[in-house]
């Protein structure tokens, strides 16, 4: 793994009048340019060919360098990666860019330095550590089976390096999580021989709550006292599965499908942000005791709710998620910290223009 000193060295040598804010041209890339060039940065885009002119044909939120390649993992290529420290660039990972270019590859040959902190891909790609994190924080969680037979009521089905939710699968006893792995290998959705884990299915509502924890910001929650915690905004994914009804009276097998179409903003009822802002105030100590600094900066939980179990949190993303881009000019919550349209993207350059002026950009890169 590539240290953190060695990252630290090289953003030593970086003009810090000069920096440029660079992410791959996808996910949530034309909010992180819009916020960037808000906050007076300079912008550079990495975009496959094709994809380029559509980038381009955003006046306030293309990047001002394009750089072209064939494959997104160009990036790890030597040349590519210097052409990228000599323009001072900060990278804003996101979730495609951590998935095109591969968390191991980030992690191993990925010179650039990062805003946040790498260590969270390690501990946020792989379930088991996921899961470990999750219990660190004491936050609700769901139950996981070790083995089919131990299905004794409504589970849910996570092949491994599934995408997006494509290919999960719900059962409610061993036959029927026989019954339908068998189908999807049959539909060719799956090969065989996945691994896969068993997670106890929550009925309830869900709410992704979008969290910027800054480290160079006065503590602003009970407990939490390495920064301030922002909830700036929620969203729900929208999924096949959520349009289900439109098939009834039947149920349509291709319905039974959890892979994220869109996202719909939501606001959850005004008690229930003490809940949310606890939980992830709990993960981000846990992070911290984890693997230090821990988080920096943007995160999100998916948790659902139901009045008899409160919220139960079933993933982190350890990263800015696509729902934010419901919120471009800022959301329903954001006006309770800022005066001024704030985005995630926008607040992730903000953070960056403030580490600057400090002398403290070293203390979220990684
Ligand atoms: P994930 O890949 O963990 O983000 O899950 C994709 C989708 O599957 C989520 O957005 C939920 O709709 C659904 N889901 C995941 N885990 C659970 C769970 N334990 N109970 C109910 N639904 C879940």
């Amino acid at each position: 793994m590539i240290s953190r000193e060695e990252l630290l060295r090289i953003l030593s040598r970086y003009d810090e009048r000069d920096i440029k804010i660079v992410t791959i041209c996808s996910h949530s890339s034309l909010q992180i340019f819009h916020g960037a060039r808000l906050e007076g940065f300079g912008t550079i885009g990495i975009a496959l060919r094709g994809n380029r002119p559509y980038y381009e044909s955003f006046p306030r939120a293309s990047p001002e360098i394009m750089l072209e390649v064939e494959n997104y993992k160009d990036v790890l290529r030597k040349e590519f990666q210097e052409k990228l420290i000599s323009e001072n660039a900060l990278i804003i990972p996101h979730g495609s860019f951590v998935e095109y270019v591969g968390a191991e590859n980030i992690l191993e040959r990925f010179r650039v330095p990062m805003f946040g902190n790498r260590l969270t891909l390690y501990w946020e790609g792989d379930r088991e550590r996921q899961r470990k994190w999750i219990m660190e924080a004491g936050v609700r969680a769901p139950r996981r089976y070790s083995s089919p037979d131990e299905i004794d009521g409504p589970v849910i089905v996570k092949l491994h390096g599934a995408k997006g939710g494509r290919g999960y699968f719900r059962a409610s006893s061993p036959s029927e999580f026989r019954r339908r792995l068998e189908e999807l290998k049959l539909r060719g959705i799956i090969r065989g021989g996945e691994e896969y884990v068993i997670e106890e299915f929550i009925p309830g509502v869900r709410f992704y709550p979008h969290f910027f924890l800054s480290l160079l910001e006065a503590p602003n929650l009970p407990g939490l006292e390495h920064g301030r915690l922002e909830l700036l905004g929620m969203d729900r994914r929208l999924e096949i599965i959520d349009e289900v009804y439109r098939g009834l009276p039947e149920i349509i097998e291709d319905y039974l499908d959890y892979t994220v179409a869109g996202n719909i903003p939501v606001i959850v009822r005004e008690k229930f942000i003490v809940d949310l802002l606890e939980a992830a105030a709990r993960i981000s100590l846990a992070a911290r005791r984890l693997f230090s600094p821990g988080l920096i900066g943007p995160f999100c939980l998916e948790t659902i709710y139901h009045p008899r179990r409160g919220f139960t949190v079933f993933e982190i993303s350890a990263r800015i998620v696509a729902g934010t881009n419901l919120y471009p000019m800022g959301s329903p919550y954001s006006p309770y910290y800022y005066d001024e349209p704030m985005s995630m993207g926008r607040r992730i350059a903000r953070e960056i223009k403030r580490a600057i002026e400090l002398g403290r950009l070293s203390d979220l890169i990684y």
